[in-house]
C-alpha cells in the first residue's frame, strides 16, 4: 500500500520512540478500494503527551485531546494522531461518557463502526484486520462490528454513516445491520441536526442514493418527517409511473451529485399531498405544490441548520422545477433576466432529472430543457444586458427631465423589458428617447 512520505516519516518518528502506530479507518479502506484517501488518520500506543514530546519541534492543535487526539502540523499538513482507546458507557447514544487508553491496536478497532473501517496498516506490519474488514470491501458490504443492536444503540448517527457509506461506495447493508437500523431509527431524533445534515447531504450524493432510499424509506421519514406521506402515494396522473416516493428517488439520482441539486430533489415535490386535487376525468393534479415545496423545504433546511446561500439556491429551484420550458430566444432571455444564468442552469437540471423520473412519454421533454440551456449558455456567453444594472442609462439619467418618483423605477423597468426582448437596443439615446415617450404617456 502506498502512503505519502510525510505520513511514513510520522509512523517512523513514534516508531523510533519506542511506539507502535498505524494508519486506520477511512484512509486504510479507500487506499484498499483504489480510491484515493482524503486524509490520513493515525492511531498509536503513545499517550497524547507522548505524542506531543515526539514532535515537541512541530505546532501541535490539543481540540481532540478529551478523547486522545492531538493535530500535529507536520511540514505544514495538519495530521490526527490518537491514542489507542477503548469508548466507556454510552448513555446518551451519541458520545461515550468517558475513553479509556489501551495498548492493544485490535481493542481500538473494536470500538470502530464498520468492518470496512475497522483495519489498520503500517509498512512493517502489515494489515492488522481482525473483523474481516478486508472480505467485507471485496464483497462490498457493510457490517457492523460487534453486535448491531448494540452498535447503533450506542451511537445513533452510526444509522446515517451505515447508508451514507451504502450510497457512496455502492455497498450493501448485512442483514443484521439492516434490522438493527431499523429497529434503532427513531433514536436518530437525538442526532444534532447539524451531524444529520452533514450526513444526508453526503448520503444524497452518493452513486447509489436511489437504491438506500428505497431499502429504508423509514430512515428518510425519520429524519425528513414530510417524506412519511410520500411513500406509497399513488399520483394516479398520466404523467407518472411511480409513486409519490419513489418519483422522488428516482429524481434525486437522475441529479448532478452535487448538494444542492439532489436536496432540491429530494424537497421538489414535497408539497403535492397537501395540494391535491381530482379531475373530473379521476386524475390527480398538485396546482401550487411548488410554492409549497418551497414552504416545507425552507423550514427543514432552517432545522437542518443548513446556510442561507445554499437554502435561497435550493428555494429557487424547487420554486421553478415545474414551469413550462421554451427553446425560443425571447423566452430564454427572460429566462436569463429573471434567474441569471446560473440559477436557470440549475433550474434545467432540475426539469431533466424530474422528467427521467416520469412516465416514457415525458421523456423527450428532457430533451427540451437540454435545447433551453444550450441556448441559454450561448446568449450568457455574449454578455448582454439583461438587468438593469447593465442598462445603458439609469434612474439618474431620467432624474433630468422628471421629478423624483416611483414612475422612475417602473420607467426603468419598462425599458429593460424591451431590451431584454431585443425590441430596443442597449444605447443611451434610444432609451432615452423611449423614456421620454414612456413619461410623456403616463402624464396624459
Ligand atoms: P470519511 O473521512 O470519508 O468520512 P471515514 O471512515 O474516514 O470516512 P471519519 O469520520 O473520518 O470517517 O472517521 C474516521 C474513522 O473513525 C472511521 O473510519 C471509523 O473507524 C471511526 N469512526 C468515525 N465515526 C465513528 C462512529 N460514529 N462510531 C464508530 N467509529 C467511528
Ligand atoms: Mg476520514
Amino acid at each position: 500500500m502506498e502512503i505519502p512520505y510525510h505520513i511514513n516519516e510520522i509512523l517512523n518518528r513514534l516508531e523510533e520512540a519506542g511506539y507502535r502506530a498505524y494508519i486506520v479507518g477511512g484512509c486504510v479502506r479507500d487506499s484498499l478500494m483504489g480510491l484515493v484517501p482524503h486524509d490520513y488518520d493515525i492511531t498509536t500506543s503513545a499517550l497524547p503527551e507522548d505524542t506531543e514530546r515526539v514532535f515537541a519541534d512541530c505546532r501541535i492543535i490539543e481540540t481532540g485531546i478529551k478523547h486522545g487526539t492531538v493535530t500535529v502540523l507536520y511540514k505544514g499538513i495538519g495530521v490526527e494522531i490518537t491514542t489507542f482507546r477503548v469508548d466507556g458507557e454510552y448513555t446518551d447514544s451519541r458520545r461515550p461518557d468517558s475513553v479509556t487508553f489501551t495498548d492493544r491496536i485490535e481493542e481500538d478497532l473494536s470500538r470502530r463502526d464498520f468492518t470496512i473501517n475497522g483495519i489498520a496498516y503500517n509498512p512493517e506490519k502489515g494489515l492488522t484486520d481482525p473483523f474481516g474488514g478486508q472480505q467485507d470491501i471485496s464483497a462490498g458490504v457493510i457490517r457492523c462490528i460487534g453486535d448491531p443492536e448494540r452498535r447503533f444503540s450506542e451511537d445513533s448517527l452510526r444509522i446515517l454513516r451505515a447508508l451514507r457509506f451504502s450510497s457512496v461506495l455502492g455497498f450493501v447493508i448485512e442483514n443484521n445491520t439492516a434490522a438493527a437500523i431499523r429497529e434503532h431509527k427513531a433514536d436518530l431524533d437525538n442526532v444534532s441536526r447539524e451531524r444529520v445534515f452533514s450526513e444526508l447531504t453526503r448520503l444524497l450524493c452518493g452513486k447509489d442514493v436511489r437504491r438506500v432510499m428505497m431499502e429504508f424509506p423509514e430512515v428518510f421519514a425519520q429524519i425528513l418527517p414530510p417524506l412519511k406521506a410520500m411513500i406509497g402515494y399513488e399520483q394516479c396522473s398520466k404523467y407518472h409511473n411511480s409513486d409519490l416516493y419513489e418519483h422522488t428517488a428516482r429524481a434525486v439520482e437522475a441529479a448532478p451529485a452535487e448538494p444542492a441539486m439532489r436536496l432540491a430533489m429530494l424537497f421538489h415535490d414535497m408539497g403535492k399531498p397537501a395540494c391535491k386535487s381530482v379531475g373530473e376525468d379521476g386524475q390527480f393534479h398538485f396546482y401550487g405544490h411548488a410554492e409549497e415545496s418551497v414552504k416545507i423545504a425552507d423550514g427543514l433546511l432552517r432545522e437542518l441548520k443548513s446556510s442561507n446561500e445554499l437554502r435561497e439556491r435550493i428555494r429557487e429551484i424547487v420554486r421553478y422545477h415545474d414551469i413550462p420550458v421554451e427553446t425560443s430566444p425571447k423566452y430564454i432571455r427572460r429566462a436569463l433576466s429573471k434567474h441569471g444564468i446560473e440559477r436557470f442552469r440549475d433550474i434545467m437540471y432540475s426539469h431533466m432529472a424530474d422528467d427521467s423520473a416520469k412516465a416514457d412519454f415525458v421523456l423527450p421533454r428532457i430533451e427540451t430543457a437540454r435545447r433551453a440551456l444550450e441556448l441559454a449558455e450561448e446568449i450568457a456567453a455574449q454578455k448582454p444586458c439583461l438587468t438593469l444594472k447593465s442598462l445603458a442609462i439609469s434612474g439618474r439619467d431620467l432624474l433630468e427631465f422628471l421629478p423624483p418618483s416611483r414612475q422612475i423605477g417602473e420607467i426603468l423597468s419598462t425599458l429593460l423589458g424591451e431590451v431584454v426582448e431585443e425590441k430596443l437596443p442597449n444605447e443611451k439615446t434610444a432609451l432615452l428617447k423611449r423614456a421620454r415617450e414612456l413619461a410623456a404617456a403616463n402624464s396624459q
